[in-house]
C-alpha cells in the first residue's frame, strides 16, 4: 500500500522500525541496527526506558496540558531550575518550546528584543558562519548556510544575515599556522564583517559551540570562542551559542560553552534534553539579558500553544535525573575517548579518510578522494550511505547519519557518529569495528 507520509525525500519510505529497545533499532526487514547516532544525535539514554514511561505516565495521570502564557506547571518550573541550576546561575531563565529549530527562532528574536528594550533601534543583522546549521524554518535557515537546505527557498530568506568562516581547522587552517594565529585570523574576519555591516547595526554573532550536521562534528581550536566573544563585547552585540545539538551532555560537559571559557547571552538546546522520548527544546537567557528585558515593558510575544509542556518538561526532567544519577556524563568522556583513539587507530590511515574530530561522544569522518590535495569524495557516492543500513551482513547492522555535509562550498562526504551515553567499551568497539570492516573494498 503506498505510503501517506510525506518524508523528506517525496517518494521513497525509508525502512520503517517497528521497535526500538536499549541500544537498538528494530527494522520491519527484521535487522537489528545499534543505533550507533542515537537517532539524530538525540536518544541520550537509549530506547523504551521504563523510568522514562513511568514519569511521563505520571504525569498524564496529574497534568497533561495547560497552556503556558495562562498557567505554570510544576513540571515546567522544576526543568527550567534545573537548567538555570546547572549553568551556576549564568543563565537564568528558561523558555521551554518544542525542538531546536523553535529555540533558535526564539533566540533570533530574543536577541532583537533585547536591543528594542535598550533603544537601540537599528540593530537588527545578525552574523552567523559559512557550514553552519540551525534549523530548517525561514529565520534559522536564514542563518544556517547548508547550500542543499537553502537552494530553492534562497529568495525568501531574510537578508539580514551574513556570514563568514567557521571554526574548521582540517580545511580553514593554512599549513605552518598555529592555532593562535587561525583563531586571531578569524577574529579579524568577525570584526572586519562587523565593520562592513556597521558595527551598531548587528544583534548578535550566532555560532554551534560544536559544529554538528553540516560539518560532520567539528570542535573548536582552543581560544576560538573566546576571541569571537571579545569580538561581540567590543561591540556591545549578543553571543548566541547554538547548543541544540553538541549540548545537554553529547560532549562531555552538560553545557559545550563550560569547555570554553565562555558564556553566551543566548544558548538554545534540545536533542539530549528529551532524550528523543518527547519533542522539547529550549531557549536560556543570561542573566545580563535578562535584567535588560525585565526593565523593559514588553511581553516576550513569542508564545506557542506546546510551549512548556507538562509532559515533556516532565520526561526530560527525568532524563536529566538519570544522567546525574548515573554518572552518564563521566561515561560519555570515558568512552568518547576510546571512540576517538579506537576511530584513529583503524581507520586514520584508510585512503578516503580525510579527517577524523570529535569531543564526548560526537564524532565526524571526512571522506576525501585524495589525502593529499584534500579533494572532497561526492557526496553522490556517499561512503556513509554504504555503512548505514543497506547491504551489510545483519551481525554488522548499525544506523549512521550520513552527510552530504558542507565541504569548501561544495557538497562533500562525512558520517556522524554519536551513540547513546549509556554505551559500554564493548559497543564503542563494534561501531568502530563495523565502519572499518563492513566497507572495506567497497570504497
Ligand atoms: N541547531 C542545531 C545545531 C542542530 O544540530 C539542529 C538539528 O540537527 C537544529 C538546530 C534544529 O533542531 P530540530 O531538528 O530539533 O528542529
Amino acid at each position: 500500500m503506498a505510503s501517506s507520509v510525506l518524508y523528506s525525500n517525496i517518494g521513497n519510505p525509508p525502512t520503517q522500525i517497528i521497535k526500538g529497545e536499549g541500544h537498538y533499532l528494530l527494522t520491519e526487514d527484521g535487522l537489528k541496527l545499534f543505533d550507533a547516532t542515537s537517532g539524530a544525535a538525540v536518544a541520550a539514554l537509549g530506547h523504551n526506558n521504563p523510568e522514562i514511561k513511568a514519569a511521563i505516565v505520571e504525569q498524564l495521570e496529574t497534568l497533561d496540558y495547560c497552556y503556558l502564557p495562562f498557567f505554570t506547571s510544576a513540571a515546567a518550573e522544576k526543568i527550567c531550575s534545573f537548567l538555570t541550576e546547572s549553568t551556576g546561575g549564568e543563565m537564568s531563565k528558561v523558555f521551554i518550546v518544542s525542538s531546536g529549530t523553535e529555540a533558535v527562532e526564539a533566540s533570533l528574536k530574543m536577541a532583537r528584543q533585547y536591543f528594542v528594550e535598550l533603544g537601540q533601534l537599528p540593530r537588527t543583522k545578525f552574523i552567523a558562519r559559512k557550514q553552519s546549521y540551525h534549523g530548517n524554518t525561514l529565520g534559522s535557515l536564514a542563518t544556517g548556510f547548508h547550500k542543499g537546505r537553502r537552494a530553492i527557498y534562497e529568495p525568501i530568506l531574510a537578508a539580514n544575515v551574513s556570514h563568514v568562516s567557521p571554526c574548521y581547522a582540517y580545511r580553514g587552517c593554512k599549513s605552518g599556522e598555529s592555532d593562535e594565529e587561525y583563531v586571531n585570523r578569524l577574529a579579524k574576519e568577525l570584526e572586519d564583517e562587523f565593520q562592513s555591516q556597521g558595527p551598531d547595526t548587528v544583534c548578535a554573532f550566532i555560532a554551534e559551540t560544536v559544529s554538528g550536521t553540516t560539518l560532520g562534528c567539528v570542535p573548536p581550536v582552543p581560544g576560538y570562542f573566546k576571541a569571537m566573544r571579545e569580538v561581540c563585547d567590543r561591540h556591545g552585540a549578543l553571543l548566541i551559542l547554538d547548543e541544540v545539538m553538541s549540548g545537554m551532555g553529547r560532549t562531555g560537559t552538560l553545557h559545550a560553552w563550560q569547555q570554553e571559557g565562555v558564556v553566551p547571552d543566548l544558548q538554545t538546546i534540545a536533542k539530549g534534553l528529551g532524550a528523543g522520548f518527547v519533542p522539547i527544546g529550549a531557549l536560556m537567557l543570561n542573566k545580563r539579558v535578562v535584567e535588560v528585558l525585565s526593565r523593559g515593558s514588553k511581553a516576550f510575544v513569542h508564545s506557542q500553544t506546546y510551549q512548556g509542556h507538562p509532559v515533556a518538561c516532565a520526561a526530560a526532567l527525568a532524563v536529566q535525573n538519570i544522567v546525574a544519577r548515573d554518572g552518564l556524563l563521566d561515561n560519555v568522556k570515558l568512552q568518547g575517548e576510546l571512540l576517538g583513539k579506537l576511530l584513529q587507530e583503524r581507520l586514520s590511515g584508510h585512503k578516503r579518510v580525510g579527517d577524523i574530530r570529535g569531543r564526548g561522544l560526537l564524532w565526524g569522518i571526512e571522506f576525501v578522494k585524495d589525502k593529499t590535495t584534500k579533494e572532497p569524495f561526492p557526496a553522490q557516492e556517499q561512503i556513509g550511505q554504504k555503512i548505514h543500513l543497506k547491504g551489510l551482513e545483519p551481525k554488522y547492522s548499525i544506523s549512521l547519519m550520513p552527510g552530504p555535509g558542507i565541504v569548501d562550498g561544495k557538497d562533500g562526504d562525512i558520517i556522524l557518529i554519536a551513540p547513546p551515553y549509556t554505551v559500554s567499551s564493548a559497543d564503542v568497539k563494534h561501531i568502530v569495528n563495523t565502519i572499518a570492516e563492513v566497507p572495506s573494498g567497497r570504497y
